[in-house]
């Protein structure tokens, strides 16, 4: 049985907080450019008074200069994550990997242990190891591979593998390009880094935030602070 981790992959970007800035300056026609250090001109910055105008979008919901500036990532995670994900639509395009096509041994993830339920239903898990932990890691993987096994005899017996996908469990690996713009990013990340998303969820939400603040670190500071 194949074992995977959530990989999260920016494959391209477009913009920067620049062109969030000069997306509300055109307003009245103006335009704004990055500074540069005196001692570092390799260092760029934005300045005070364009930093001061993505906060101000931010903080009056002018959100259109946001949605200039795009990110397309590759991610790999397990089906009930994508599920989640995908429930994330305006401004985001989508295209996965289709098992009808596909037919390669599936790869599983696997959490590195098991949480005990929280005592707040909406808060879905605490933090604690559940009780048996080694024995239902163990349990699980014999299962994963019963799934595997009935999978490939039903391709081996010649079933299509549209149909044979239907045996394999929800934390098989999925993988996708998503792309969208800026704005919807940080939407996805604003809710899924939220206590109340599930923990696998967030960890796909907080590799692709790395790469928002990497490359928009204002307007991503302006938005979660
Ligand atoms: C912690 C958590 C728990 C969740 N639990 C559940 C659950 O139990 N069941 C479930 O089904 N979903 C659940 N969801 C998913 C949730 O209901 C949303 O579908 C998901 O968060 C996507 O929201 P979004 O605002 O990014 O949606 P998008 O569809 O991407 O919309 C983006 C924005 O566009 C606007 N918009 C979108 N559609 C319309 C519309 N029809 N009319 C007007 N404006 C619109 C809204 O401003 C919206 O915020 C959960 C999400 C989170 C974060």
């Amino acid at each position: 049985m194949k074992k995977a981790n959530i990989q999260v992959d920016l494959l391209e970007h477009m913009g920067s907080d620049i062109s969030v800035v000069n997306s509300a300056r055109v307003s009245f026609n103006k335009q704004s450019y990055f500074e540069y250090d005196d001692d570092n001109p390799f260092i760029q910055y934005v300045s005070d008074k364009d930093c001061k105008l993505i906060k101000y979008l931010v903080d009056h919901n002018h959100f259109t200069p946001f949605c200039h500036a795009f990110l397309s990532f590759r991610i790999k995670a397990p089906i009930f994550v994508a599920r989640q994900l995908a429930k994330h639509q305006v401004g985001l395009s989508w295209n996965e990997v289709s098992r009808r096509y596909v037919n390669s041994e599936p790869e599983f993830y696997l959490p590195d242990y098991w949480r005990k339920s929280a005592s707040n239903v909406k808060q879905g898990s605490s933090d604690e190891v559940a009780p048996n932990n080694e024995g239902f890691m163990v349990g699980t993987m014999e299962v994963m591979d019963d799934c595997l096994d009935q999978y490939q005899c039903l391709l081996n017996a010649g079933v299509c593998a549209e149909q044979a996908r239907m045996v394999l469990p929800q934390n098989t690996m999925t993988e996708w390009i998503w792309s969208g713009s800026l704005l919807a990013f940080i939407r996805v990340c604003k809710l899924r880094l939220d206590k109340h998303a599930q923990k696998e969820t967030r960890d796909v939400a907080e590799l692709i935030g790395n790469n928002v603040k990497t490359h928009f670190p204002v307007s991503w500071e302006s938005y979660m602070k």
